[in-house]
């Protein structure tokens, strides 16, 4: 069994608080480590490394700071498999998922490597009689990061990478469902060449995270996770002054329009609602099938959701892995219970499927006549669910996702471009895809949602990112030959 650590200044510390967790494989359901929980002294150690580390790191150019980011990129390429395989092992995701999460996260370290670019201030020479205007963008301090357990490589990645690039030090908590991939991080940012103290893994739960919202020296927070926990780390970060960005649960439709391709939309519905178990918050969950589209679509559905290849995800043939622990598969197992109750129809019920060991596994479940007023519409399953909701036209369909909470992604799948454009235009949601079924946006765009899927003025990464990692200064400047003798007492106005 692993016995993991923090990492602080540099080194990996083991933990003192005599609280620990459990870790899981979930293809196999034991127990393969042991998880230190921080105490809030530990977070004031980590804060006070990260803290004595910002002077140096934010006076380094940022040429230099991107040097060391591209070394750092390098060395995840070369470790893509071992970082792919470190996520399998505790998340249960196939392995060329997780790939793609490495990749996805590898994305945004590119992206950070422009950070003399991204941080390149703008300039106005004599906006007045000898007088110029220029600004720039200094870091914020130290800052902390608090990541899911379903992308424990590409979230981190969407936060410090462009953090640090951006001149501030760093404060990780991953999730403690599946933390081994950030310390490998951490000690791959040390081989790079990041000075001790930049980048700091604390291991925890509730209590670390309190500790972060609540101290001082932490000047904002950036958090990826469920709903409720996003809203209170919102309002007590920002109630104490801190800058937050905090991005929560997601529930993503996808309109299936009658003059639509259903060999690709089969395809794509497929993948995106039962790749890595549906535990992605850009997953599809909702199929809203537009008039006469219905039957034929789930005709096609059924027998793919049956033929579902499921199983360990280190194996070559698998498409999907087990949940990520036991209590996460029961939660999912309950909506299931619940749909049926409420009278939704269950077409294909992954209960049924049996699965040899302990691992996590659970079939692929399909429901049809899903209306708005069930649970199973309403909240976020975060498993191999799919519902679909029948509608009579586009407009109802647009309505129907216009009033749900969540708007993190969503798609529509078309032929008709007139459609696809009053969409896009229409639909009140953050991530959009036209035929494009998982819309996750590329590193040097941004990601988030609306309404409860993102409290917070900014989205994650891409130039967004950088926003949010910096503070604005704009400068004013003359010399003395350019200053005109005696007090102005009016408002000053180029001249
Ligand atoms: P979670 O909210 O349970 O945990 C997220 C983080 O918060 C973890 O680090 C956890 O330790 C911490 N945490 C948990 N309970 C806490 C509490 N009471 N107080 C303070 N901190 C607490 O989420 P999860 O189950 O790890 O991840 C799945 C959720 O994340 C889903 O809702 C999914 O939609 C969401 N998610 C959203 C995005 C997005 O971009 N919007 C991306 C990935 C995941």
């Amino acid at each position: 069994m692993k016995k993991l650590t923090h990492f602080i200044a540099g080194q990996a510390c083991e933990g003192r608080s005599g609280r620990y967790a459990e870790g899981f494989n979930p293809a196999t359901g034991e127990v393969s480590s042991s998880i230190p929980l921080a105490s809030p002294a530990e977070v004031d150690a980590a804060v006070a490394a990260a803290r004595a580390a910002f002077p140096a790191w934010s006076e380094m150019p940022a040429l230099k700071r991107a040097r060391i980011l591209f070394n750092f990129k390098t060395l995840l390429d070369k470790h893509q498999d071992e970082l792919a395989a470190l996520i399998t092992a505790e998340h249960g995701k196939v392995f060329s998922d997780a790939k793609g999460e490495v990749v996805r996260g590898i994305e945004v370290v590119e992206f950070a490597c422009a950070a003399p670019q991204l941080l390149k201030g703008q300039y106005t020479d004599q906006i007045g009689g000898g007088i110029d205007n220029w600004s720039m963008r200094q870091p914020l301090g130290v800052v902390a990061g608090i990541t899911p357990f379903n992308f424990p490589m590409m979230v981190p990645c969407w936060m410090f990478p462009v953090a640090l690039a951006c001149g501030n030090t760093f404060i990780l908590k991953p999730s403690e469902r599946d933390p081994s991939v950030s310390l490998r991080l951490a000690e791959l940012l040390t081989e790079a060449g990041l000075p001790d103290g930049v980048f700091n893994v604390v291991q925890g739960d509730k209590q670390a995270v309190d500790a972060l919202i609540a101290h001082p020296d932490v000047e904002a927070l950036s958090f990826v996770g469920s709903t409720p926990i996003a809203e209170y780390i919102y309002a007590e970060g920002t109630r104490r002054g801190k800058r937050v960005q905090a991005l929560g649960g997601a529930k993503n439709h996808m309109v299936v329009m009658p003059d639509a391709n259903l060999d690709q939309v089969t395809d794509a519905l497929i993948g995106a609602a039962y790749g890595s178990a549906g535990e992605r918050c850009m997953a599809i969950s909702v199929a809203v099938a537009v008039g006469e589209v219905a039957d034929t679509l789930i005709e096609r559905l059924t027998p793919r959701v049956r033929a579902l290849v499921i199983k360990n995800g280190m194996e070559a043939d698998a498409e999907m892995g087990p949940l990520v622990t036991a209590q996460h598969r029961a939660k999912v197992v309950g909506y299931i219970e619940d749909g049926v109750a409420a009278g939704a129809k269950l077409v294909v019920d992954g209960r049924e499927q049996a699965f040899a060991g302990k691992g996590f596994f659970l079939g692929g479940t399909l429901f049809d006549q899903v209306t708005p007023q069930m649970n199973i519409y309403r909240e976020e399953i975060f498993g191999p669910v799919l519902c679909v909701v029948r509608v009579p036209d586009f407009a109802a369909a647009v309505e129907l996702i216009n009033a749900h909470e969540f708007a993190n992604g969503v798609a529509c799948f078309t032929s008709d471009g007139g459609i696809a454009r009053a969409f896009a235009r229409q639909i009140k949601v953050g991530m959009v895809g036209i035929n494009v079924p998982i819309p996750v946006p590329m590193a040097w765009h941004s990601f988030g949602g609306w309404k409860r899927s993102l409290f917070g003025d900014h989205h994650a990464y891409g130039e967004e990112g950088v926003r949010f990692y910096t503070r604005y200064k704009s400068v004013m400047q003359r010399w003395p030959d350019s200053i005109d003798k005696g007090a102005e007492f009016t408002m000053p106005v180029a001249k």
